[in-house]
């Protein structure tokens, strides 16, 4: 009985209850078949008994193999994969009268019996919930009481009291951490789609590793193990092997382990001094675990990146082999590739001109997924296929010949429930053109799909150092990212992949995709560290390590966050509320200062954060006709302090728009989804500022003196981007304030022309030359008063 009561069995709801159950379980018997003919299905036993012998294990599949959906169904029910209760000792601070020592209690805590598997994306993680609920027959997330599969990602958690499999973003697992370093919900953490090599798996493998190379480390979890599976479809792990086989260089403050002790290395031994009356090191070197030929950055504390406190018990090296590989052949049905016989100028004509050619030549069913840049180029074509099918469906010649064309836009950024629209079954007489960015390129399996057209292209993040900043970038996909969007076309049934690109051109692309961390900004890294009490960021076991120089400036730039105590180098209370954020270290500080009495602008900077988390959601237009025409009709929606003001009164305007908004965002050349999407950040960032401010009716209340709020909005922009200043020069251009590089407004700002004493802009792109995106106008006066 799910609701606990003695209702009488013919109730409605025990009936509906009772046949969802069975119609769950039905769905499950049928999808056993499926699940039997998976390529990793006779090597269930195998994957059981080596992880029931070690401690980490790497999966090498091909994609389709089976790996994310069914690894954790073969382990759910070994013995180790159980939740245990131990007594975990407490220690209180108030001494008893009697004793001088510090009184111990103990506490019953529950260990293990849940398993995690984590994804680079939001999408995928969700998807994959659901799938696997379906295979266990099981509702999905909080639906029921009794679901056994859940999912967590930005935002949105599903999850129930009977939860023993939850697919989780990377992002999430190491938010979880900061709740419970220790991770003792689980008994095993799966990591999937290693190969893509963000920055947040990256992070997850060192903490992970840590667990389980470091002696001590399950002491918080009452010696109860952690089993760990790294999962990935590239053949190449001997890197991770050699990573999980290797002791960690050094031991941090504070990290999963019991008391803190001091690690002093000399000559590859450790010695070990309690925390309690030890020495300051007499050489620097013995303690920071560099070579002393790297200078020390001028302003970063010492304490930032020599100090190391290690933990009772630390042990340099397992004894022996924690590591066992499996691999599995994938089976994939045969996807011709065609290439473009040369370089092709123009990629959304030419992708326009294949999905056209395969919709009128090809026959049904057979959906096509397109890979394109990003969101903009997304719509772009979404609005150039609905032309051409306009045109198709009203040519006397063809109209009765040709199928009904279904577009699907697919960005991270869009709401779940469009997102999810790519997965509903194609309507009779109809082909799904479905058109994403690279989210859904790996893990995802969307049904019906046998053409894949491949732009070549990713948008990337990558530190421009002259700027000091992350730029987002169009660049060249890697060699298996290209095969990954190929394989998405082969999974049901053979199938074709256009490349939109010439052969030789794919033979030049990279093997992999380079790992986030050598090229992005390291800020969110290190306040993830720091935030998990990671003082020693420099000597953190990570698969590949950063340049020292990236780490210094992400530690300059946490430092004037504040979210770093300048003595200390430890993270402050406001860097641990930031960090608690889903949001960049920037804006959560922008948030944050939005909550103080002298800005005190919280509902307007949700409003504009809220806009800045969509790439764009004014559309660009084609013609200059058109052009004219929306700025005519966006005019009342201009501010002249800036893009964040303009961006706040459009979504106001759409806020407060109870008709038609979609006939409001048409007429202003509006991305109505990128607006839908704008909203659900929104909604989800008032829910969580209710939780932040001890005042919860400051929503509600508004901001106070309307006079002065756009200078308070853009006084608390500057807190978090400081950073991305720039004055004008008198010749004119722009030059940023740290780097005194130059910068032109980007055209599509509401200031590009105008001159202002200073610039704070949200991003850079580039084209052919260095553009701030999303500028507001500011004072030099301002900018001084924060610099101090
Ligand atoms: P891998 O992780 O090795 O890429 P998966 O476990 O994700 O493989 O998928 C294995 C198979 O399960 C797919 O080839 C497909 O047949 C099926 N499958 C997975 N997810 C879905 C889904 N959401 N809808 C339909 N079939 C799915």
């Amino acid at each position: 009985n799910v609701n606990g009561s003695n209702t009488q069995t013919t109730s409605p709801s025990l009936r509906s209850n009772h046949d969802r159950r069975g119609q769950l379980r039905l769905r499950a018997q049928e999808l056993r078949s499926v699940r039997k003919a998976l390529p990793i299905a006779p090597h269930a036993n195998e994957i059981r008994e080596k992880l029931r012998n070690y401690d980490v294990m790497l999966l090498v599949g091909e994609t389709g193999s089976g790996k994310s959906t069914q690894v954790p169904q073969f382990l759910i029910n070994e013995k180790w994969c159980q939740a245990h209760t131990v007594s975990m000792p407490t220690v209180l601070d108030e001494p008893r009268p009697s004793s001088k020592k510090k009184s111990v209690t103990s506490t019953k805590v529950k260990v293990g019996g849940c398993i995690a598997i984590t994804q680079p994306r939001r999408l995928a993680a969700i998807s994959l919930a659901s799938r696997v609920a379906a295979e266990l027959g099981t509702p999905l997330g909080s639906s029921s009481p009794s679901s056994q599969v859940g999912y967590s990602v930005r935002f949105d958690t599903s999850v129930s009291p009977c939860t023993r499999i939850k697919f989780l973003t990377e992002g999430m697992l190491l938010q979880e951490m900061l709740r419970d370093p220790y991770l003792r919900e689980y008994s095993a953490v799966i990591v999937d789609e290693v190969h893509e090599r963000g920055m947040n798996v990256d992070l997850v493998l060192g903490f992970l590793k840590r667990m389980v190379t470091e002696k001590g480390s399950l002491d918080g979890r009452g010696g109860i193990g952690l089993k760990v599976v790294v999962m990935s479809a590239t053949a190449d792990m001997e890197g991770i092997e050699n990573y999980f086989s290797q002791p960690s260089p050094v031991h941090e403050n504070g990290n999963v382990n019991g008391d803190a002790v001091i690690s002093k290395s000399v000559n590859g031994h450790h010695e070990k001094v309690t925390a309690e009356g030890h020495n300051e090191p007499d050489s620097e070197d013995s303690w920071s675990g560099l070579s002393s030929s790297s200078p020390e950055p001028e302003d970063v504390p010492q304490s930032m990146n020599s100090c190391s406190i290690a933990t009772t018990g630390s042990k340099t090296q397992p004894q022996q082999s924690l590591t066992t590989a499996c691999h599995i052949k994938g089976r994939q049905y045969p996807v011709k590739v065609i290439y473009t016989p040369a370089p092709v100028q123009d990629v959304l004509d030419s992708a326009l001109h294949t999905i056209l050619h395969i919709h009128t030549h090809e026959p049904l069913p057979g959906d096509v997924l397109v890979f394109l840049t990003g969101q903009e180029t997304v719509e772009n074509l979404a609005s150039l296929c609905q032309e051409a099918h306009l045109s198709l469906s009203q040519d006397p010649k063809t109209r009765s010949t040709i199928p009904k064309m279904l577009v699907l836009p697919l960005f991270a950024a869009l709401p779940q429930h469009a997102q999810q629209r790519v997965f509903e079954k194609t309507p009779p007489r109809t082909r799904k053109i479905i058109l994403s960015t690279n989210i859904a390129e790996t893990s995802l399996t969307v049904p019906g799909i046998r053409y894949v057209i491949d732009s070549g292209k990713c948008k990337k993040k990558q530190f421009r150092s002259r700027l000091g900043l992350d730029s987002l970038l169009v660049k060249p996909i890697s060699k298996s990212a290209a095969n990954q969007r190929k394989g998405r076309a082969g999974r049901e049934a053979p199938g074709t992949c256009y490349r939109l690109y010439t052969e030789k051109d794919y033979l030049m692309l990279d093997q992999d995709n380079d790992p986030e961390i050598l090229r992005c900004d390291l800020s969110q890294l290190v306040l993830t560290l720091k935030a998990r009490h990671v003082d020693d960021v420099i000597n953190f076991p990570l698969l590949t390590q950063p340049p020292r120089e990236a780490l210094e400036r992400a530690l300059l730039h946490l430092l004037q966050l504040q979210t770093l105590d300048p003595q200390t180098g430890h993270i402050t209370p406001l860097g641990l509320s930031i960090a608690t954020l889903p949001l960049s270290a920037s804006l959560g500080r922008v948030l944050l200062a939005s909550l103080e009495p002298q800005f005190n602008c919280l509902p307007e900077a949700i409003d504009i954060i809220s806009a800045l988390s969509v790439e764009n959601i004014f559309l660009p237009t084609t013609t200059e006709e058109k052009k004219e025409e929306a700025e005519t009709a966006r005019r009342e929606l201009y501010r002249r302090e800036g893009d964040h003001l303009t961006l706040l009164s459009a979504v106001q305007a759409y806020a407060s728009e109870n008709s038609d908004r979609k006939a409001w965002c048409s007429k202003r050349f509006i991305s109505h989804r990128a607006m839908q999407a704008v909203m659900d950040v929104r909604k989800q960032l008032r829910a969580l500022s209710r939780t932040l401010t001890a005042t919860p009716d400051k929503l509600a209340a508004g901001s106070g003196d309307a006079t002065d709020l756009p200078t308070r909005l853009l006084r608390a922009l500057l807190t978090g981007f400081l950073a991305n200043t720039a004055r004008l020069m008198p010749d004119g251009s722009y030059r940023t304030l740290m780097g005194n590089q130059t910068v032109a407004i980007h055209p599509s700002s509401v200031l590009f022309g105008r001159k202002c004493e200073a610039i704070v802009y949200h991003e850079f792109v580039f084209t052919q030359r260095s553009y701030a995106r999303s500028v507001s106008a500011v004072q030099m006066d301002w900018v001084g008063e924060m610099v101090g």
